[in-house]
């Protein structure tokens, strides 16, 4: 009996080995494929491009959302043992604030840099862009002429005086807007420009972009400095309000004869430890294909970082632009100066 109980126990060992194989090996494909992302995005679109995503590679995507600068400081502290892969804005100057913290690593791809318009790369390799927009000036139909726009700086002009709407100057987009200023023409030339604009508001800064442009058609204001894609939201609405607020202004594109308008990007930055590096890079290269980019621009009326692929139709319709082709990392460069301008000159 004792051979017998003893080919039983080797038979049992055996079992129990192949157990632990079967087990082992489980564990290693219930291995969650998966991506993280801090985001500072606020759009729906966003969600629609993650699922689409997800759907395409089985590769789950987490969103992180919060303001750009809490979303940096998340980062910097947790350092090494972030759980972020990417780092997603809405201003190429958090993206450069981002890369100067040492927060990002290069990204050298060659589809990404196939996918993307070539001037809207960053020069430094820290990031990518996903889509882009405008800052633009909007005007009522029934009270301004569209011979009477032309530049950011004849915004400072006495002819506009009580009648330009424009949100606070702790948005992002203003200080973006402010720091190219900064940028291209210099500090003086920005405080005094700033300095003048203020004197011209229609009321103290308040409220959001889209804001600004029910102003217009509640008749506070004439023109407003506004983000392109706000625009399209407006005219696609199913709100009645926001559809005859889109309905009462026109879009102007500024500085078309000298250095172009204003744009900004929305954009990615990869961690510098990120630990789903290549599911990361999945989704870079994901988001900037052309059928990402239709998703984006019919969605959120954005501009698309891909050249193939056209603007909505709405956007469409506005014409074509020149684009101020400045180093957008000069959009972070020149923050600080910016800020110092907005609060100097009163420009809440
Ligand atoms: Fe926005």
């Amino acid at each position: 009996t004792q051979g017998v109980s003893s080919a039983a126990s080797d038979v049992y060992k055996r079992q129990i080995l192949i157990y632990a194989l079967l087990i082992g090996c489980d564990n290693s494909e219930k291995k969650i494929e998966e991506v993280n992302l801090y985001s500072q995005r606020h759009y729906k679109v966003d969600e629609k491009q993650y699922e689409n995503f997800t759907k395409k590679t089985g590769i789950k995507v987490n969103v992180i959302k919060a303001n750009a600068d809490e979303l940096i400081e998340r980062l910097k502290n947790e350092g090494e043992n972030s759980p972020a892969d990417l780092f997603v804005s809405v201003d190429a100057g958090k993206l450069q604030k981002g890369a100067n913290l040492g927060l990002f690593q290069k990204v050298s791809n060659r589809v990404i840099e196939n996918n993307v318009s070539k001037d809207l790369l960053d020069k430094n390799g820290f990031w990518i862009p996903i889509t882009y927009r405008a800052r633009i000036i909007v005007y009522s139909n029934d009270r301004v002429k569209k011979e009477d726009l032309s530049t950011y700086e004849d915004l400072s002009h006495e002819k506009w005086k009580g009648r330009i709407l424009v949100r606070s100057s702790s948005n992002a987009y203003n200080q973006a807007l402010m720091s190219s200023i900064v940028a291209n023409l210099g500090s003086d030339v920005a405080s005094k420009w700033s300095n003048a604009v203020v004197q011209n508001f229609a009321r103290d800064p308040k409220g959001s972009d889209r804001d600004q442009v029910k102003a217009i058609a509640a008749g506070q204001g004439d023109i407003a400095i506004v983000n392109s894609y706000y625009i399209g939201l407006l005219l696609s609405s199913q709100k009645e309000e926001e559809l005859n607020a889109g309905k009462a202004v026109s879009v102007f594109f500024p500085n078309q004869n000298d250095r172009g308008s204003h744009i900004n990007v929305s954009g990615i930055g990869l961690t510098k430890n990120s630990p789903n590096k290549e599911n990361a890079i999945k989704l870079m290269e994901y988001l900037t294909s052309e059928e990402a980019q239709n998703t984006y621009v019919n969605n959120s009326y954005e501009y698309p970082a891909n050249p193939m692929v056209k603007p909505s139709k709405i956007v469409q319709d506005w014409g074509e632009f020149k684009r101020d082709n400045l180093d957008l990392n000069n959009l972070g460069i020149y923050r600080d100066e910016a800020l110092k301008i907005f609060d100097k000159t009163g420009w809440k």
